[in-house]
């Protein structure tokens, strides 16, 4: 069963949302395309891993997806925890395109079409410190011993992973996403009885849960971006062209023609994103830009954004 659902990550919209909004010129704005580009493939990858974990028998698995855990360091994530009587299974899932290549001591370099090469980092450390991390946090709270494996995935069939020097705990570890069930087998036979209980895992998965806390970040102050330089205005779903114009109840785009009666939701949509959840008249005329105090009220109204304070500290929250 699935104990924690895979979410559409909140960062990977942040980052989506400041790409469209940084101009081109802008010197950050390559770097947050390529981030939001990243943390997509990384989505896409996980969506596609917890298709192949529904194959798993419902009863005998529980299923947490995007956990993130305070401990005495900081936070530490987990992409996908199977839990079991037998095991628990800690996934990291990788989604590359190209050739990756494993050295002798784990270290993982992509080599692209065009032969350059791109150091991701030392894949087989990050799971041994997860899974040294989940172990500490385990014991403080008093859970009984189990084996604790771990995986690194690759979701794209496409991609090929070569063991420079035959490394066996790079053969062990990482996979393609097809061999993933296949090896949650291996697991489950060499234990046949299991280390707990239905009922204690039950309760690890509930405590994992409650001690699961959600990244807040502050997008702009992360790419030290400020906020004068958000390109203001309504996108044309159309054709992409910035700003669309408000003309008789309807936004307008002089680019390629089109028009629309909603196209200010994706930018409020934006705004709730980098900015933050709650706009004023004034933030929302400035935003979309548009003249009347009566047209973004209107606008906001008929979203019926649920409104706090008086007349004029009247804010609307963002609720998408
Ligand atoms: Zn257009």
């Amino acid at each position: 069963m699935i104990g924690k659902s895979l979410d559409v990550p909140v960062l990977m919209l942040q980052t989506e949302a400041l790409s469209w909004r940084l101009a081109e010129h802008h010197f950050k704005s390559k770097e947050v395309s390529k981030h939001a580009k990243n943390l997509r493939a990384g989505y896409n990858g996980e969506k596609s891993l917890a298709f192949t974990l529904s194959f798993l028998p419902e009863s005998s698995y529980i299923i947490l997806h995007n956990l993130r855990i305070y401990d005495a360091n900081g936070f530490f994530q987990i992409d996908t925890l199977i839990l079991s009587p037998q095991f628990l299974l800690i996934v990291e899932v990788k989604n590359i395109a190209g050739t990756v290549i494993y050295d002798e001591f784990g270290q993982a370099i992509r080599v692209t079409k065009k032969g350059e090469e791109d150091n991701l980092g030392n894949h087989i450390e990050q799971v041994n410190l997860q899974h040294f991390r989940l172990l500490r946090w385990m014991r403080e709270h008093d859970f009984s011993t189990i084996p604790i494996e771990k995986l690194i995935a690759y979701s794209n069939p496409n991609t090929i992973i070569k063991n420079l020097m035959n490394n066996t705990t790079v053969s062990d570890t990482v996979i393609h996403k097809e061999s993933l069930l296949t090896k949650i087998d291996d697991y489950s036979s060499i234990d046949k009885f299991g280390c707990m209980s239905e009922q204690e895992l039950q309760f690890l998965s509930a405590f994992l849960i409650n001690a699961h806390t959600t990244n807040k970040v502050d997008i702009l102050k992360k790419y030290q971006v400020e906020s004068t330089d958000i390109l203001r205005g309504v996108f044309c779903s159309g054709c992409g062209f910035l700003p669309m114009i408000r003309k008789n109840a309807k936004w307008v785009c002089h680019h390629c023609g089109a028009t629309s009666r909603n196209a200010h939701l994706e930018a409020l949509w934006h705004y709730s994103l980098l900015v933050g959840n709650t706009i004023s008249n004034r933030q929302a005329r400035e935003f979309l830009q548009v003249d009347g105090i009566q047209t973004a009220r209107r606008l906001l109204v008929k979203e019926q954004f649920k409104q706090i304070g008086n007349t004029s500290g009247r804010r609307y929250i963002l609720i998408f």
